[in-house]
């Protein structure tokens, strides 16, 4: 049996009765052979920074390990491909010191470079998927290697085609990035400043994600637990209960809330059931303090999203996922 508490981030009790880890595709083409995996008895794991585990895993776990970067092209249009299992704040301290520029944004997002695509990692104005060029996986229904490019991703909002086709998995990624330090200061706390450097802009939003979300080690947590809800125009102006809370405009006829906002605005910052809740200092985490399971973590997924829908008619969607 494989202990697997400690490789999840809200340090929920899990082990796995099979667990493997491979460097590259000819390991991981090998143990698909020899385990079958054909069958889809497999779950990928990377750092366990946006899923629940379970208590047990029925299934096969697979995790990859592979660190490589190659530098593709490092001329204007810079190109790398990246293997799945470096951290992603290790390929920003390395674009950063090579001068390859676009990423700068997601620093301090915790986690591979494997998972990054699935759920198209973003933060502060910018979506992982604008630098993607293509993904390369490995396909476990047809056992061949593919490639799959940015527009077959279907990325949108914390999502991509990936969460749909668990048959493939991501052993690298491919980035375009720029030779010129552009800052992306589209956020709201971004406004209004300027950076001399990549590196400065980097720090300062390591900074300011510290100060916001609750310290990993005292409150584990998988950062946001509900995505921003974006509704039709129509819905939210017919809507009174809406018009208190903060609004943007997502398309010309969608409008997009703060779910941190709505759980606030209904008393549930810092509710707690048995060992878990959501933080009292981030509305919009959830935060295990004691003991808990999965079962646990649903029950208060369920309590707010039934308490969120009863006043705003809104249906909360939930952004990690339940291994
Ligand atoms: C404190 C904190 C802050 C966060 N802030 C942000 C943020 O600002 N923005 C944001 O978008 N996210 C954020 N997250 C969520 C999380 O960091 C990202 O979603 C991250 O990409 C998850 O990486 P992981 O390696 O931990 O993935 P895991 O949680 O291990 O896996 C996530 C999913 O990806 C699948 N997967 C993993 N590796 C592969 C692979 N190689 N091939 C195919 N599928 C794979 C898994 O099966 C699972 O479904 C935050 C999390 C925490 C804890």
């Amino acid at each position: 049996m494989y202990d697997l508490s400690h490789q999840n981030s809200l340090k929920l009790q899990s082990t796995a009765e099979t667990y493997l880890e491979f460097s590259n595709t000819d390991e991981l083409v090998e143990i698909s052979k020899n385990y079958g995996l054909e069958q889809g008895n497999f779950c990928v794991i990377g750092e366990g920074t946006n899923s629940i585990f379970p208590i047990s895993f029925k299934n096969i776990v697979l995790k990859a390990m592979g660190k490589d970067i190659k530098i593709i092209n490092s001329h204007e249009n810079i190109l790398i491909e990246v293997s799945a299992g470096l951290e992603w704040d290790d390929l920003i301290d390395f674009c950063c010191e090579k001068n390859f520029y676009g990423l700068e944004n997601l620093a301090g997002i915790p986690g591979t470079v494997g998972a990054a695509p699935v759920q198209n990692i973003g933060a502060y104005g910018k979506e992982v998927s604008e630098n993607i060029s293509k993904i390369e996986v490995f396909d476990i229904k047809q056992k061949t290697l593919k490639y799959i490019d940015n527009e077959e991703c279907k990325f949108s909002y914390r999502d991509s085609f990936f969460k749909k086709n668990k048959h493939l998995i991501i052993t690298s990624v491919f980035f375009s990035l720029s030779s010129i330090f552009n800052a992306n200061l589209s956020y709201r706390d971004l406004q209004n400043k300027s950076f001399s450097s990549a590196q400065a802009l980097i720090n300062f939003i390591r900074k300011i994600r510290l100060k916001k979300i609750p310290d990993r080690i005292s409150y584990p947590n998988l950062g946001s637990f509900f995505k921003n809800p974006i509704i039709g125009k129509k819905s939210f102006n017919k809507n009174p209960k809406l018009s208190k809370l903060t609004s943007l405009s997502a398309s010309p006829d969608k409008v997009k809330l703060s779910a941190g906002e709505i759980i606030e605005s209904l008393g549930l910052k810092g509710m707690r059931i048995n060992g878990c809740g959501m933080s009292a200092q981030h509305a919009l985490v959830l935060v295990c303090t004691g003991f808990c399971n999965a079962n646990d973590i649903r029950r208060v997924e369920k309590t707010v999203k039934e308490i969120v829908f009863n006043e705003y008619q809104i249906n909360l969607e939930t952004e990690p996922f339940y291994l």
